[in-house]
């Protein structure tokens, strides 16, 4: 099957783009030799990672924002607060730079320092909170929410609170781009969907995208173990179940974004077999991949198997493993949590050493 679909000669628009906001989106979708090659199937990343911000969540902070700017709700030169592991946080300040607001991120300590500091270098005001359960009035989503609340006590319209997890203005522009980009660039080929739920913006907007045109298309869920949707597809009931090491994905609750989506199949997926694609995918495609991506590509192989060789199926390639090297890539910490170590990567640190 030629997947091979990208034009040789890109149109004028292709080269160009006016604005960071136009940068963001059209991403490219890379073929996985090894994920295919085992499965007789298709498998296709969404390269999210060429983003210019260097996440998914680029795409997110600007439909949030481009629909607040449309209803008004925030104004010239006011604040974008928001709440977030930390890709939210940088796509949200860099879209505010480029179009003059100033923001303030609120995030849980526990992220990667990497990601901390890239949050810190976009010039946004970082505010680092314990890491405590939603239902603690202390969790970085309700912190966040108050912040603007007061802002706007004492000055009216200063502050906009963008609410990545229940605004579903998230899980609509994934509808209208990344869901229609996957149909266009396969063609209408896709037969299945996967990928990793935070908000729940990605997996519930592509998942109302490709059934709109296509009602078989099945959609999968792959949950990192810690997390309780997958138990809740499965079962009905928010459980969870031991930890994992990747970041900005996995949840205790259903979100606005997460509830519609349409979801058919849901894995929970160990550490041990996200974070070994994740290397594989780096030595032997010459991708390097945040943890999600990891995750997702093992529910794409999941789905690959229970649908048998000949399909066609869709992931997301979330950010970069630049921003992990201390997690993903780090022997020591590897070793600690029985996360298998490549030989290369191994000798990469005995090496510097
Ligand atoms: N991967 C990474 C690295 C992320 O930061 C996020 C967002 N928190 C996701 C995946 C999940 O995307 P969504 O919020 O659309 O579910």
């Amino acid at each position: 099957m030629n997947m091979h679909i990208a034009a040789k000669h890109p149109s004028p628009e292709m080269i160009l783009r006016p604005d960071f906001a136009a940068a963001i989106g059209n991403t490219p979708l890379i073929r996985l030799r090894r994920a295919s090659e085992s499965t007789g199937c298709e498998i296709l990343g969404k390269a999210e990672f060429m983003n210019p911000g260097g996440s998914i969540k680029d795409r997110t902070a600007l439909g949030l924002l481009d629909d607040a700017e449309r209803r008004g709700l925030v104004r010239p030169g006011g604040t974008l607060i928001e709440g977030t592991a930390g890709n939210t946080g940088i796509g949200l300040a860099l879209v505010g730079n480029s179009r003059g607001y100033r923001t303030i991120i609120i995030m849980p300590e526990t992220q990667s320092a990497e990601k901390i500091a890239a949050v810190r270098m976009t010039g946004a005001e970082v505010r680092l909170v314990p890491a405590v359960p939603y239902k603690d009035p202390g969790h970085f989503a309700h912190r966040a929410r108050a912040l603007a609340e007061s802002m706007n006590d004492q000055d009216p319209g200063s502050a906009w609170f963008a609410n990545q997890f229940d605004n579903t203005a998230n899980r609509d522009l994934h509808e209208n781009t990344t869901g229609v980009e996957i149909w266009e660039q396969t063609r209408g080929r896709v037969d299945g969907f996967v990928c990793a739920s935070g908000t729940g913006g990605t997996l519930a907007g592509v998942g109302r995208a490709l059934k709109a045109r296509k009602a078989g298309v099945q959609i999968g869920l792959s949950d990192p173990m810690g997390s309780a949707l997958a138990h809740f597809i499965n079962h009905g009931e928010l459980k969870s179940e031991g930890g994992s090491i990747s970041e900005g994905i996995g949840s205790s609750r259903i979100t606005a974004n997460f509830e519609d989506a349409p979801i058919d199949r849901a894995w929970s997926i160990p550490d041990t077999e996200s974070v070994p694609l994740v290397h594989e995918l780096l030595i032997e495609e010459g991708l390097c991949l945040g943890g999600s991506s990891g995750v997702n590509v093992a529910g794409a192989i999941r789905l690959a198997r229970e649908l048998g060789p000949g399909h066609v199926i869709v992931t997301i390639l979330c950010d970069s493993g630049t921003r992990y090297p201390r997690k993903l890539f780090n022997p020591q910490l590897l070793h600690e949590k029985n996360i298998p170590v490549p030989a290369w990567l191994e000798q990469a640190f005995t090496e510097a050493a």
